[in-house]
């Protein structure tokens, strides 16, 4: 008895792609009848036309430039090479192999003898994309981990976790340097709070040692992360920066390192019934990646080299921009606040000493961040704008000889138009994307990846094909091939 598992355009599919040998992700995801390919590379293929099936029929690649069919075996029934692809009796199945040449976007079509279409595989050519990462341990005068043993287990989790990432969405990823011994000079606290935006700009800055290599993420061994309104963290993304507990090995070691580079490439948290590796429910079990996971990673532009602790080319577009009413100002860390845009455009909205409130906690973040300015805690912890931030505003602005000489001819310590614009500007010229990559967290109970953009990948990605008749062109995940006999 056949059981129906396949349905394409509402229709009971009985021909489907699936995977020779199972347990292997390799960029393939059956649901959405997707393959990765590299160009240049192979991967193998299954494909069964079910006994139901009312005729026999053929396989082959629309563009022949983009990619290739060879190495036929008949696992069961009867097929032979006709033309550039297979013939394929009903009841049969086959395993071969895909080369990509060309990248770009194509289809494995499947068609009756007389040209009726019965389904097809979108094949996704892709040129290898190349990242490289530094590895870093943590410490701090009271936190010291023994830096030979986890530097080498983070090294090696982080091998384990780029051969998922090239595998699957042919995305390289190269570690440089050595590894970097960042020693926090504060006290970081144990457990580590890794959305206290403090510690991160503390690391950030300790990270800027003679061992610092320009790289396109830095992942840092820390021991035990939790977040302010959740303990069960394990890593955890900041822009370009992944800080993995040292406590992990093995299996659950790559996963965690792959998972969290999977943030830094700009995934959110998978939704949906599957178990995959942007999964976070009860832990990462599964290195799987679907078809929108290596599509979107894909996109990316590709970032210059940038420093710790900034911001790097985002994903654009896609329901992904939150920042609210655009303003004159660009920075992340500026662009849409309200009383900063009023800053920069209206004199008597000087932000000025005594001030209280998110927009100073801004601006302390940004001398900070430019100059390293040393503010005291205590006008952190209550974003006030009371004297080390006078001074640190003071010294930015006589660095800069920032001076409006219509009234003065000497800087003072108030944040008025050009100065707001000059940290703007500053801050912009220091990243890369209009957006920066949200805070990932990996709380073990997140839910959150544009649905809606996850929907458009599969249409764009046909009609990139040149396939429109694609609306659902869906298999069972748990489907596995026919065996000989
Ligand atoms: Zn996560």
């Amino acid at each position: 008895m056949i059981v129906n598992l396949f349905v394409s355009n509402g229709v009971e599919m009985s021909v489907v792609f699936l995977d020779p040998s199972p347990g292997n992700n390799d960029g393939l995801d059956v649901e959405s009848q997707y393959q990765m390919v590299p160009a240049g590379g192979v991967r193998r293929m299954g494909f069964w036309v079910q006994d139901d099936e009312p005729e026999d029929v053929i396989v082959y690649c629309a563009d022949p430039n983009k990619a290739y069919l060879f190495a036929l075996y008949t696992i069961k029934g009867h097929a032979a090479i006709q033309g550039s692809g297979y013939f394929v009796k009903r009841g049969s199945a086959i395993r071969f192999l895909i080369g990509g040449r060309d990248p770009g976007a194509t289809v494995l079509k499947v068609e009756t003898a007389s040209g009726r279409p019965r389904g097809f595989l979108l094949v996704s050519v892709k040129p290898q994309l190349r990242r490289t990462y530094q590895l870093a341990i943590v410490s701090d005068p009271i936190h010291v981990p023994a830096k030979d043993l986890v530097g080498n287990n983070l090294a090696t989790n982080m091998l384990a976790a780029a051969k998922l990432w090239l595998e699957q969405a042919n995305i390289s990823l190269e570690r440089v340097g050595e590894i970097n011994d960042v020693v926090v000079p504060m006290d970081l606290g144990d457990p580590l709070v890794i959305d206290d935006v403090d510690k991160i700009i503390a690391i950030a800055q300790a990270s800027h040692t003679p061992q610092l290599q320009a790289a396109d993420v830095y992942v840092y061994g820390t021991w035990n992360l939790v977040y302010r309104l959740n303990p069960n963290v394990g890593g955890s993304t900041s822009y370009n920066m992944c800080f993995i507990e040292n406590q992990f090995t093995g299996r659950g070691g790559a996963l965690i390192c792959a998972h969290e580079l999977g943030h830094f490439l700009g995934l959110q948290h998978s939704t949906g019934g599957r178990v995959d590796l942007l999964m976070q429910a009860m832990g990462i079990s599964n290195d799987f990646l679907d078809m929108w996971d290596i599509e979107w990673t894909n996109q990316l532009p590709w970032p210059p080299r940038l420093a710790p602790g900034f911001y790097h080319a985002a994903a654009s577009s896609v329901g992904e921009d939150q920042k609210g009413a655009r303003g004159s100002l660009r920075s992340n860390l500026f662009a849409g606040d309200v009383r900063l845009e009023a800053c920069a455009v209206s004199n008597p909205s000087h932000v000025t000493p005594g001030a209280i409130g998110p927009h100073v906690r801004k601006i302390q973040a940004a001398v900070m961040a430019l100059d390293g300015a040393d503010i005291v805690k205590a006008e952190l912890d209550d974003a006030r704008y009371g004297p080390s931030t006078s001074r640190a505003v003071l010294a930015y602005k006589t660095k800069r000889a920032i001076i409006n000489r219509a009234y003065e001819s000497q800087a003072d310590n108030i944040v008025g138009i050009m100065t707001i614009k000059a940290l703007d500007s500053e801050l912009v010229d220091r990243q890369v994307g209009e957006n920066p990559i949200r805070t990932n967290r990996c709380p073990r109970a997140c839910d959150f990846r544009p649905p809606r953009s996850k929907d458009n990948l599969p249409s764009n990605l046909a009609s990139a094909a040149g396939e429109t008749r694609r609306l659902q062109n869906m298999a069972s995940a748990g489907a596995v091939l026919p065996r000989a006999g």
